[in-house]
């Protein structure tokens, strides 16, 4: 069997069609587009990719995306005072503060400025009033991964309703919501993580599974069902010589490509699953373009609850 691959890109891009003309009829409506106020907290250079990208992808919905920038140096209080900003600001409806912040800011920076963030303005999905709600299957604005494979698997007729799902990972933002939104369309969801004993044989078991870990290859066929539908979340950039040689055969071409660059973006799943899944997400091209477009998507819920009522709908 070979697996029917889950194109991201594609429907990152369908929903982003989607979205566009109704930016431009809330415009339209309001006098002004919805508004995204991304903060950047240091020069973390993956941030800086990941923070352009999402600017990029807000205005081209139509969206005024506006950089929050400040200092490594900056304090607590200083990106305190920034989101409280943001909070009462009448052109911002969403508000995203990139994560890592810089470690100078303390262990408990991420949960107290996440914490401060109008949970009507959080298109993260990470404060605890969206993830309290979500939990109780109230409206909510939900986290941006999760959400957007929901999506995909919900648009691919992918079957959930009485199906077994395993998720491997338990973070906050991604293997926690995830396990939830499956529960919600009725499958049997299993959380694994790293003390779960046999492994293989719990996920075996899954007819959908989604993978979380960040650990390169970790999935292999030995974890999935025939048939099974594996979504792969992990972004690992492998650099060690031996490791991509025991995710790709010799002469394949990301093989020759690693050899040439030194490094490589793989997944969690390892390539020979493929072989044995009925569907599955390529990475890059799966879930990584979904999460900024659903990003998107919460953002155009935010600032319709905000000035038309209603929460994330
Ligand atoms: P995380 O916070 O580090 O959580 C990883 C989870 O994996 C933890 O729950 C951990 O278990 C579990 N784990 C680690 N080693 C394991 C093992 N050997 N067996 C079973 N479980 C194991 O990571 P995250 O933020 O959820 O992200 C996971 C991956 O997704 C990363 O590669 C990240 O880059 C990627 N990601 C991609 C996107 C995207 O848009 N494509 C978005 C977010 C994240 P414990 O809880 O027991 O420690």
């Amino acid at each position: 069997m070979t697996a029917r691959l889950l194109d991201g890109q594609a429907l990152a891009r369908q929903i982003q069609q989607e979205i566009t003309p109704e930016v431009a009829s809330f415009a339209r409506r309001h006098g002004r587009p919805p508004g995204l106020a991304i903060v950047l907290v240091g020069h973390n250079p993956a941030s800086e990719v990941y923070v352009r990208n999402k600017l990029k992808a807000g205005s081209d919905v139509g969206f005024r995306a506006d950089l929050e920038r400040l200092p490594e140096t900056a304090s607590i209080a200083d990106v305190l005072a920034l989101v409280e900003r943001l909070n009462g600001s009448d052109a911002h409806d969403g508000i995203l503060v990139q994560a890592p912040l810089p470690k100078t800011l303390g262990p408990e920076a991420a949960s107290r400025v996440f914490d401060a963030i109008a949970p009507e303005k959080d298109v993260d999905g990470f404060t605890p009033v969206n993830v309290g709600r979500m939990v109780q299957g109230r409206p909510a604005l939900v986290a941006c991964t999760p959400s957007g494979i929901l999506e995909l698997l919900v648009r691919e007729h992918i079957p959930l309703a009485g199906r077994r799902a395993a998720v491997i990972g338990r973070s906050d933002i991604v293997g926690k919501p995830m396990a939830l939104l499956l529960l919600q369309r009725d499958a049997t969801v299993t959380v694994c993580h790293s003390k779960t004993p046999d492994l293989p044989a719990v996920c075996r078991e899954a007819d959908v599974l989604v993978a979380a870990v960040g650990r390169a290859g970790l999935v292999t066929r030995a974890f999935v069902k025939p048939g099974a539908t594996v979504v792969d979340v992990g972004m690992n950039t492998v650099t060690d010589a031996a490791a991509a040689a025991a995710l790709f055969p010799d002469g394949h071409p990301k093989l020759v490509r690693f050899r040439e660059r030194g490094s490589m973006l793989v997944g969690d799943v390892h390539p020979e699953v493929a072989e044995v899944a009925g569907a599955l997400t390529p990475v890059p091209g799966g879930v990584g373009p979904l999460t900024v477009t659903m990003l998107m998507r919460n953002t155009l819920r935010a600032a319709r609850g905000r000035l038309e009522g209603g929460w994330g709908q």
